[in-house]
């Protein structure tokens, strides 16, 4: 290279805004660049030739020490991203530590030892942008766990809460019961009033069907169409009956009129069907589910508006 190039190639070296470091065989700071001096708060004169682990001491013996032997000594490039050690040299900008990713080269130059080149990338804005996804991705997974109109749980929701809740019923031995509840004669409602109004009452009934819930562990969800599900753990048979009880009048109690029920009282009702798996009489979960079918079937065959019960098969 003709010399009075090297001045100009130092002078790019200082207006990067990256961080360059430039370490010679015995690791002595050759090159300190100026993005690392005002990042640092050192000075020219204080890093100058000067052993770099007497500038950096809380380097020694790490990934970047580590990293700085294989270029000297192995002529190996080591690539440290942020994800193990955020900040590893000392770097502000104000009062915030910038987080980096390190990228230490052996320099090769003819007739002289080698060199090892650290460049400092300040991936900051990278990280908070990677920090705002995995939340917005939290947000989305929770969004998708909910149903879109009535904003209970929905039908995969249920579907992994009832895994886990039966499982944590075997391992505990206790009861489980679930509730299937759909709305009585809901498609002529629909075809009177509309379907907006059909969806207004899916979402009143749904909103009530939630506020019955008193513990942490039940779950409310929207199975299908106007049909809901309700979880109940370490519940037995007979407060299964009350809670199912206490819903039924419940929906009735919001007096949505309903001209075409086949109830007298002409508002919205529901028919519950319930099934309780003993903890003495473990089954599948298809099995609980298909048992609380059938006591929904029943609860409809014999008139609407009431609850059924069928131990399962
Ligand atoms: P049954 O008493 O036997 O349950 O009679 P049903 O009319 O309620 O039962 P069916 O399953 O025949 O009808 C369910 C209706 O629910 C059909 C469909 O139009 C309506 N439905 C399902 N999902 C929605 C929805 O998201 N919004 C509205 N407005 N209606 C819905
Ligand atoms: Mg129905
Ligand atoms: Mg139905």
């Amino acid at each position: 290279m003709p010399l009075q190039r090297l001045p100009l190639m130092e002078s790019v070296l200082h207006a990067m805004s990256l961080g360059a470091v430039v370490l010679d065989n015995e690791r002595r700071i050759v090159l300190w660049n100026t993005w690392m001096i005002t990042h640092s708060g050192l000075t020219q004169e204080q890093v100058s030739g000067r052993d770099f682990f007497a500038v950096c001491p809380e380097l020694r013996g790490g990934r970047v020490d580590a990293a700085i032997q294989y270029a000297l000594h192995n002529n190996f490039p080591s690539l440290l991203s942020q994800t193990l050690n955020k900040a590893p040299f000392a770097l502000y900008l104000g009062d915030e530590r910038i987080q980096q990713a390190l990228e230490v080269t052996p320099i090769e130059v003819a007739g002289v030892p080698r060199h090892c080149l650290i460049q400092v990338h300040d991936v900051s804005i990278a990280v908070g942008r990677e920090k705002l996804l995995r939340e917005q991705a939290m947000v989305l997974r929770s969004q998708s766990f909910a149903d879109g109109l009535t904003g209970i749980a929905n039908r995969r929701h249920f579907d992994a809460a009832i895994e886990k809740e039966h499982r944590r019923a075997k391992r505990g031995g206790t009861p489980l019961s679930l509730l299937m509840i759909d709305i009585d004669h809901f498609k002529a409602y629909n075809d009177y009033y509309g379907h907006q109004k059909g969806d207004q009452c899916l979402i009143q009934v749904s909103a009530a069907l939630a506020g019955m819930l008193k513990r942490p562990c039940d779950l409310t969800a929207r199975y299908g169409g106007e049909e809901f599900a309700m979880i109940l753990p370490e519940t037995g048979a007979g407060q299964a009956r009350a809670m199912a009880e206490g819903i039924r009048e419940r929906v009735q109690a919001l007096a949505i009129r309903h001209e075409r029920n086949s109830d007298p009282s002409q508002r919205v009702t529901v028919s519950i069907g319930i099934a309780t798996q003993q903890p003495e009489a473990p089954m599948e979960i298809e099995a609980l589910i298909g048992a609380a079918d059938r006591a929904l079937y029943q609860a409809k065959r014999d008139g609407r508006n009431r609850v059924a019960a069928l131990q399962p098969a």
